[in-house]
């Protein structure tokens, strides 16, 4: 019988054909299309898209076809699937490069690389769909010579021969060769009466391989065929209808619309895609040309995988609704890189980097258990040992389970044994509740949670499969895989473990991430990457096939029909195009081609070749049209204001209104009775009132980040030094460097036991110990400096209250005051250096009290501990006496720090008596530079504002 051969543009002009065909022949019309996701499409189109109560048509694969015809033959050879493929493949390489080593066979250095197993599986699988035998190409090739084992050639025929008979010999097939097994099963009579009894529609095969081109001639002399062929517009293409010797038929003619759009980088042309799409139902923007958009459930979007989440942020914020239809595999979810991260942790000792990178991932580590509570991200941790003193109990207990799992791995197992290796980890780290928590209030991620759910359940069927008996694939599943290979392993089971299809919407944009099923259909179609690099892209020739290799076979026997021909790269790309061509014919009224006119290093990428050949027919009934493009060059990245814009999505060039006038803020406290000032607190007021507002008055205190504590070194210092100088006093002889070793690990127990009991303050403790006992042997050489008796005495930590000025009353401690006959100094403590704090007013302060109360000064000043130095304003011999570390003579001196010190405070009692605090933006100043409260006082929003980054404090912890 022959086969009746039409041909289409678009599957829907066969809608009647295919109805008419089902209701006259009902269940004796079997409908085979080319792959399992064309099943539903040619169900819909033929079903119309409704609820369909009857009896459903039968559409089937290939592969379908074959189950069927085993069913009624009995026969029990399996078809494996990816994964084991790869297996099998694996076990015969590492079998060969083992006999090779033994032979002293040199080989190409690529053979030993990780991704030859895939290069090899990719030649093997083409030479089984053109039923190539190794035979028949070690004669095209070698003639009846011995070849060189070495030879790239021979290396294929020999894996060839290996993987065939491997198959053959535990009842195994690979899946390239279903079309072959189910001709073949064509002789057996129970398989050709259920075929001659069936009437077959071919939907949608483009062109066949060798062994499907056998297999639709053999059917066609079994039953009734009707071809359903789609066209190209190629003149010259192999397609089926050309591959079968046969006419065209009813041919369609099609004259559809192209808008091309292009951006100036890859980001934008996502962004443009959404954005036009979105102007163009509201009637608006270029896409308009190819005809009016009532419903986003009309378009079908085509991009790269990788480019998803890109294109779903550019979707959800113009506010279209999409569905994605065609979803990846395991090794796309959030699960799917976990073992070559944690692998190379592993391998990298647990260095810094990688283990931070592992940390930051949610299915393992959640911020929610507080994992980075104790980390001070300023220790680098490296190794195991510190990153475990790093982290808090949870994630301690998951490094011990990730150490746990890399030791396994060092010492190996079968597939099986290493895949429940990895499910047990997924299982005991809760991975579905982490990606639970991540997705947690933000519904767009459910599906995230689905993936990481199904990608644990495929592990598992796999688990179950491999160690099923009825499913033994040989040998190669007892393979030991150890270390690397184990995690290489996983990772590879992911790659090819494919994750299931979302239910498709109606009213959403259709989003493919990936090739769409061949009988897919819409009334428009997008198409994104349509440029030099993707279409045709880079076509290389196999390294283990040559191309002139491949002209030398298919030249052995060219009278021969049954010859097999492998495709050269002259029909690769010819194969490209026709593909490229059949994708913008699943548009049926209008297609957009989009692309970036740049790559990812910035560098020009030039239109695809296969555009232009579209608008240059030869055929005036069958072709493209030119209607419009779409250019989104760099400054169109952000609208102008004069056209549309999407105030959800977009900000603005150009402003349309006057911008808006800064509204400063205020700090606002009402004060009963008469106010009370801390003086401690002059110079924060003095730096930003708004600050001594948010501190002082409404006691928000800046987020401590780090485990060390100034703050508590402040208190602990500020005791060593009462103490210490209280016992100098009743003791002059007393050197206070002594006194502070000696009583130094009674102070560090009182005042801050963390030091010694946490060994990740080691550090900090031995720093504060070198300071204090540095600045005691200083004091000591001070106090040896100053004349015997000449100091009445020294008070510690003393009280100054009741000092009122302008309706305020003042109140302070100062550290230490030595009196002398003709007055006394003022000195304070300083975690710091001590020249930072030479302009302040806090010291100042106090001695203009004194001076109030009757009392001469003398000199004021600070001790920085950090640097071991004095800075200060001294009189006279004074200076002599307590200059110490480099302390300079200033141009001012104390009597003029006082005056300015109770200019201050007048304006501060009168700030206070309003209770109006207004901030100061004085970002030039450190403590501006580092302020928490940078958001609260919209510091950021005033005009000139230049971000800084925050220097390390001079004061850092002073109190
Ligand atoms: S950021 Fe600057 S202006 Fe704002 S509160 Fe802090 S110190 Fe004041």
């Amino acid at each position: 019988m022959a086969a009746t051969i039409e041909s289409y543009y678009n599957i829907t002009e066969k809608v009647d054909r295919l109805r008419a065909f089902y209701n006259k022949y009902g269940g004796e019309a079997l409908f085979i299309v080319p792959s399992g996701l064309d099943r539903d499409a040619l169900l819909d189109i033929i079903c119309g898209g409704d609820p369909y109560f009857g009896d459903r048509p039968t559409v089937w694969t290939v592969g379908d076809l074959y189950k069927e015809l085993q069913r009624i033959t009995g026969s029990s050879v399996r078809v494996i699937d990816p994964p084991d493929h790869n297996l099998i493949l694996r076990w015969l390489l590492e079998e060969f490069l083992s006999e090779m080593e033994k032979d002293g066979v040199a080989l190409a250095p690529g053979l030993y690389h990780k991704g030859f197993v895939t290069v090899l599986g990719d030649n093997i699988k083409e030479l089984l769909a053109e039923e190539v035998s190794c035979e028949g190409l070690s004669q095209a090739l070698f003639d009846e010579e011995e070849p060189d084992p070495a030879l790239p050639e021979a290396v294929l025929i020999t894996l060839y021969e290996r993987y065939t008979d491997y198959l053959a010999e535990y009842g195994l097939a690979d899946a390239a060769q279903i079309a072959t097994l189910t001709r073949l099963k064509l002789n057996a009579p129970e398989a050709l009466e259920f075929v001659a009894g069936k009437r077959l529609v071919l939907a949608g095969f483009l062109s066949f391989t060798g062994a499907q081109l056998k297999l639709v001639r053999a059917l066609c002399d079994i039953a009734e065929v009707l071809m359903l062929q789609p066209e190209t517009g190629l003149d010259g293409f192999h397609d089926g209808i050309s591959q079968l010797g046969s006419e065209y038929y009813g041919r369609p003619e099609w004259n559809v619309p192209i808008v091309k759009l292009e951006a100036s980088n890859a980001y934008l042309e996502l962004e443009a895609l959404a954005r036009e799409t979105a102007l163009w139902i509201e009637g608006a923007g270029g896409f308009a040309e190819l005809g009016g958009l009532d419903d986003y459930g009309e378009v079908g979007l085509l991009i790269s995988p990788d480019r998803l989440p890109v294109m779903e942020y550019a979707l959800s914020r113009y506010k279209i609704p999409y569905n994605i239809q065609v979803r990846g595999t395991v090794g796309e979810t959030l699960a799917g890189d976990l073992p070559s991260m944690i692998w190379r942790v592993w391998n990298s000792n647990w260095d810094n980097y990688n283990t931070a990178i592992l940390l930051a991932n949610p299915l393992l580590f959640s911020e929610e258990g507080g994992f980075a509570a104790e980390y001070d991200e300023s220790s680098f941790p490296e190794g195991y040992d510190e990153w475990r003193r790093a982290l808090s109990p949870s994630a301690r207990k998951r490094l011990a389970e990730i150490r746990a799992l890399c030791l396994a791995f060092e010492k190996g197992g079968r597939p099986a044994d290493i895949l429940s290796l990895w499910h047990d980890f997924l299982e005991g780290a809760d991975a579905v509740g982490g990606a639970v928590r991540v997705a947690s209030g933000e519904p767009s991620l459910d599906e995230r949670v689905k993936d990481v759910s199904h990608a644990i359940y495929e592990l598992k069927k796999k688990i179950k499969n491999l160690n099923d008996e009825a499913k033994y694939i040989g040998p190669a599943a007892g393979v030991v895989l150890r270390g690397g290979d184990a995690a290489a392993f996983i990772s590879d089971w992911g790659r090819t473990a494919t994750l299931p299809i979302q239910l498709p919407q109606s009213h959403s944009l259709t989003l493919y991430a990936g090739m769409p099923p061949i009988l897919t259909e819409h009334r428009y179609w997008l198409m994104a990457g349509v440029d030099y690099n993707s279409w045709p892209g880079m076509l290389r020739e196999s390294l283990l096939l040559r191309n002139d290799n491949k002209v030398r076979f298919n030249a052995g026997s060219p009278d021969d029909e049954e010859h097999p021909h492998l495709p050269e790269i002259r029909e690769e790309r010819e194969q490209k195009e026709a593909i490229f061509r059949r994708l913008l014919a699943t548009g049926r009224e209008g297609v957009v081609i989009a692309r970036s006119l740049t790559d990812a290093s910035k560098d020009p990428v030039a239109e695809s070749q296969f555009v232009a050949p579209l608008f240059k027919r030869h055929d005036p009934k069958r072709g493209w049209r030119e209607a419009g493009k779409v250019c989104y060059p760099l400054d169109a990245a952000l609208p102008d204001g004069d056209g549309p814009w999407f105030p959800q999505a977009e900000i603005i060039c150009t402003p349309v209104s006057p911008a808006p006038t800064h509204k400063v803020p205020e700090g606002r406290a009402d004060e009963e009775g008469k106010p009370v000032v801390r003086i401690s607190d002059i110079d924060t007021w003095n730096v930003c009132p708004y600050l001594y507002w948010c501190q002082s008055r409404l006691r928000f205190e800046r987020p401590r980040t780090e485990l060390y504590d100034p703050r508590v070194a402040g208190i602990l210092s500020h005791r060593i030094w009462e103490e210490a100088i209280q016992a100098k006093a009743a003791e002059p002889k007393l050197s206070l460097q002594i006194y502070v070793m000696e009583n130094w690990r009674r102070f560090k127990d009182e005042c801050y036991p963390a030091l010694d009991a946490d060994p990740r303050l080691a550090r900090h403790e031995k720093n504060l110990m070198r300071q204090l006992f540095a600045m005691a042997a200083m004091q000591d050489e001070i106090e040896a400096r100053i004349p015997a008796g000449a100091r009445l005495k020294i008070e510690t930590e003393c009280a100054l209250e009741g000092f009122e000025l302008n309706g305020a009353l003042f109140r302070g401690q100062a550290d230490r005051i030595d009196y002398y006959a003709d007055g006394a100094v003022v000195m304070d403590y300083k975690l710091g250096r001590s020249a930072a704090h030479d302009k302040e007013l806090q010291v100042p302060a106090y001695c203009a009290i004194l001076k109030e109360a009757g009392i001469a000064v003398q000199g004021l000043g600070w001790f920085g501990q950090r640097d071991c130095s004095v800075s200060g304003y001294f009189n006279g011999g004074y200076f002599d006496i307590y200059a110490a570390g480099g302390t300079k003579r200033s141009r001012q001196s104390a009597d003029e720090r006082m005056e300015e010190a109770l200019s201050v405070m007048e304006q501060m009692a009168e700030s206070v008596k309003n209770g109006i605090y207004r901030p100061k933006y004085d970002v030039k100043a450190q403590r501006c530079k580092s302020c928490a409260f940078y958001v609260l006082c919209r510091k950021r929003e005033t005009q000139g504002y230049i971000a800084a980054e925050p220097e390390e404090s001079e004061g850092n912890g002073d109190e």
